[in-house]
């Protein structure tokens, strides 16, 4: 019998809906082709929810949400909504979701692709062969702490303020994360605070250091992440996963998807809390980019980082990492063919749309499948 799973597919706006639509027909080809059954269902989210529901997410989506396997999402915005009550902005509901399935660690790998590698401002040596994972905390830190606001001092000037603050679960389930996946790679985690002048800085360092006495099959360091910054333009390739903090994250983050060069090929993983009653790990896997409005219903959106995306989610909540590799090495002989949307279009390749090449996907795995036979 076929392992079966259930899929919430939430498209949104702009090219969300396009690059998604990629992503359905490779889940039915998978469906038909091979040993795996994926339920998928569709639903609103960010403007196209506002412009139904007047909200971007309602309390049914999210419910369907926290039952399903996992959550694959599009993107969501576009100027329509610029205008709209800030609380029920597109990005809102984005927000909502993380916030309600609790997705505290979210995963931006930076992998650089031989045929892409001039996409990178860094030297090809530098970056060749580039395989990296951040892990970035996602629902602490100073984004999130109190207090915060802006206030007038005696003096009339204005004081704005935030709060860097974490607990050691807080730190202890990120890394938890962290270690976990180092297993499944080189076994190698760098964890980047500011320890030398941060109090959660050096409480961050403590607890991974605590929590390294229970995986010593891993090779643990400790970095500051101004040197992590440096570093990664220095020589990318020392790091294997790197545990960090939201804010140094965000940044770190950033910097390590600009190492290979193109948004539409960034995909992420967003992991939650487990649900007591089901066991099952709450989940939400989204390419990098967003809602790209100046391209949206033209065809030339790249597909990769959301099919990249569901590559992921096969592997990290459906446990199918066999066909994820499938999907990962179709991609790059894709790549290595020549083919190309048009933001990672170079000299000598062919140009193509966002829907040939979704199914010039469906076509390398199926000739990945006839060498394997
Ligand atoms: P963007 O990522 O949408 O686009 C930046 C540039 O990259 C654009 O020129 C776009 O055409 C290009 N691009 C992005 N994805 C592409 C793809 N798959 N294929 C080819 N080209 C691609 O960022 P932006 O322009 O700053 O934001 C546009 C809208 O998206 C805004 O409303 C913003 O709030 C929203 N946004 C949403 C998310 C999300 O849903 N997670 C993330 C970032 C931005």
């Amino acid at each position: 019998m076929k392992n079966t799973y259930k899929l919430m597919m939430l498209a949104g706006d702009g090219i969300g809906p396009e690059v998604m639509a990629e992503v359905s027909k490779l889940a039915n080809w998978l469906n038909s082709n091979e040993d795996i059954g994926l339920e998928l269902e569709d639903e609103l989210v960010g403007g196209a929810s506002i412009d139904v529901n007047k909200i971007p997410v309602t309390d049914a989506t999210i419910q369907k949400c926290k039952e399903a396997d996992a959550v694959m999402l599009g993107a969501v915005g576009g100027a329509k909504w610029d205008d709209v009550d800030y609380n029920i902005r597109p990005e809102a509901g984005l927000l909502k979701i993380r916030k309600d399935l609790d997705l505290f660690a979210n995963l931006r790998p930076a992998i650089v692709f031989d045929a892409l590698l001039d996409a990178s401002s860094l030297k090809p040596d530098i970056i060749q062969g580039l395989d990296i994972l951040i892990v970035r905390e996602l629902t602490g830190g100073v984004y999130f702490g109190e207090p915060r606001g802006i206030e007038t001092m005696p003096d009339g000037q204005q004081r704005g303020f935030n709060t860097q603050t974490y607990t050691t679960s807080e730190i202890e389930r990120v890394t938890e994360v962290a270690f976990d996946l180092a297993r499944k790679r080189s076994k190698k985690v760098t964890s980047c605070e500011k320890a030398n002048v941060m109090e959660s800085g050096k409480l961050w360092r403590q607890v991974v250091t605590n929590l390294h006495k229970n995986h010593t099959d891993i090779e643990l360091s400790h970095m500051y992440a101004d040197n992590c910054a440096m570093q990664l333009l220095r020589n990318p390739k020392q790091f294997d996963v790197i545990v960090t903090d939201n804010l140094f994250g965000d940044i770190l983050s950033d910097e390590a998807a600009m190492l290979t060069g193109s948004l539409g090929m960034l995909p992420s993983a967003s992991l939650g809390k487990t649900d007591p009653s089901t066991g099952k790990r709450y989940a939400m896997y989204e390419p990098v980019h967003g809602s790209a409005p100046d391209i949206a219903g033209q065809g030339k959106a790249n597909p990769l980082a959301t099919i990249l995306s569901f590559a992921m989610c096969l592997r990290y909540s459906l446990d199918q990492g066999a066909l994820a590799e499938k999907i990962e090495q179709a991609v790059q002989d894709i790549l290595n063919n020549g083919l190309r949307t048009a933001d990672i279009m170079a000299h000598n390749c062919q140009e193509i749309s966002t829907s040939a090449m979704g199914d010039a996907v469906i076509d390398h795995i199926k000739s990945i499948l006839r060498k394997a036979a």
